[in-house]
């Protein structure tokens, strides 16, 4: 019963960490005060005056956890949930680049914040440095990281306007590489958090593409979801055929939804991604976010007995950017129960274990 459970993907990033223009209709500025906060949360309660109530839901509890006066403070928010020997991977998040106006505070203030954070939790926090190729420096910082503050890993964002195959990030796979560093990649279609600009920056960086990509009557976070498509990894993993590389949420909830609806649809994103995780070895996947559904219980349950992809499985929970508070503790207990002792284990231990080591450090 006793063994280390791994949560492989939160975030603790804060409000300051948000660039101005992130959330529509004016909302970080209307919940920038509690009162605003409170106000919208009751409205959003009472009634349903929006038709994407669940997003506003989750913007509310965003920003909520968001302002809590510390990254300390938001990771011991989310622990709480969990038993006292579980290990976290947590996820840092570089908005910089993204087309949405200033951030707050400095990225490598955000980083050095986590960094005094894995002081006081060396064992239970494992940090990823994310990176946008756009910073300059990028490998420096990457290094810096991992070398002086222990950090953990590489994050990706490949939706705020980058290709995974972009070839700025080619030395820090080389790095992670040769040094067993996990590398996690957000990985679905239909994302709130694209790159913000205008449609022709969309254009220009899209001009990096290998393949062909049809632009006529897209929006913007369509033409976005090119970015981050699964396939963009193919080059990169036969460019670098050990490097770790887990894409985030197994296509996302919508996908695994449409999969269940038309099962042979071959442009599905959790259809793509079940296949190449079979077929790369050091490809994986993790279900944060998505398994907030439960309806996607069963379906996972029945891939937990393919054995050719059961080992490439990974629990994460996304915190919190999942709705409500509750759910974080909820979400353990009840996909435990319902995967069973021994599917559990393997997703939340044995695998994670597996694509977090670094080197024989991990116990
Ligand atoms: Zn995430």
């Amino acid at each position: 019963m006793s063994y280390t459970i791994y949560n492989s993907h939160i975030h603790t990033f804060r409000d300051v960490d948000i660039p101005r223009k992130f959330l529509p209709l004016g909302l970080v500025r209307l919940l920038a005060s509690n009162f605003g906060a409170n106000i919208f949360t009751t409205l959003l309660n009472n009634v349903n005056p929006f038709s994407e109530k669940d997003l506003l839901d989750r913007y509310v509890k965003f920003i909520k956890i968001g302002k809590l006066k510390t990254q300390k403070k938001v990771f011991e928010e989310c622990s709480k949930y969990y038993p006292e020997n579980t290990r976290f991977a947590i996820l840092a998040m570089d908005m910089a680049y993204m087309g949405a106006g200033r951030v707050p505070r400095d990225y490598i203030d955000q980083l050095d914040e986590l960094a005094q954070i894995k002081k006081s939790y060396p064992r239970k926090i494992l940090p990823f440095v994310h990176i946008d190729p756009r910073r300059p420096q990028s490998l420096e910082v990457f290094k810096k990281y991992i070398e002086q503050h222990d950090f953990h890993g590489l994050k990706l964002y490949p939706p705020l306007g980058i290709f995974p195959h972009d070839e700025r990030l080619y030395p820090i796979y080389e790095y992670c590489q040769k040094h067993h560093l996990p590398v996690i990649a957000h990985c679905s279609p239909k994302n709130p958090v694209y790159y913000k600009g205008s449609k022709r920056d969309i254009y220009e960086l899209l001009k990096k593409s290998k393949n062909h990509i049809s632009t006529i009557n897209k929006t913007k976070k369509e033409l976005c979801s090119n970015f981050t498509h699964p396939y963009n990894y193919t080059s990169v993993m036969n460019d670098f055929p050990e490097l770790k590389i887990c894409m985030a949420h197994f296509g996302s909830g919508d996908q695994w939804k449409e999969f269940l609806e038309q099962p042979r649809n071959p442009d599905n994103w959790f259809s793509i991604i079940r296949k190449m995780i079979a077929e790369y070895k050091y490809f994986y996947t993790d279900i944060s976010f998505t398994m907030n559904d439960k309806s996607f219980f069963s379906l996972l349950k029945v891939l937990m007995s393919d054995e050719k992809i059961n080992s490439k499985i990974l629990f994460g929970s996304d915190y919190y950017m999942v709705e409500t508070e509750s759910d974080e503790r909820r979400f353990g207990l009840d996909l435990r129960a319902f995967l069973g002792e021994q599917n559990f284990r393997k997703i939340a231990h044995a695998n994670s274990k597996t694509f977090l080591c670094k080197s024989a450090l991990i116990p």
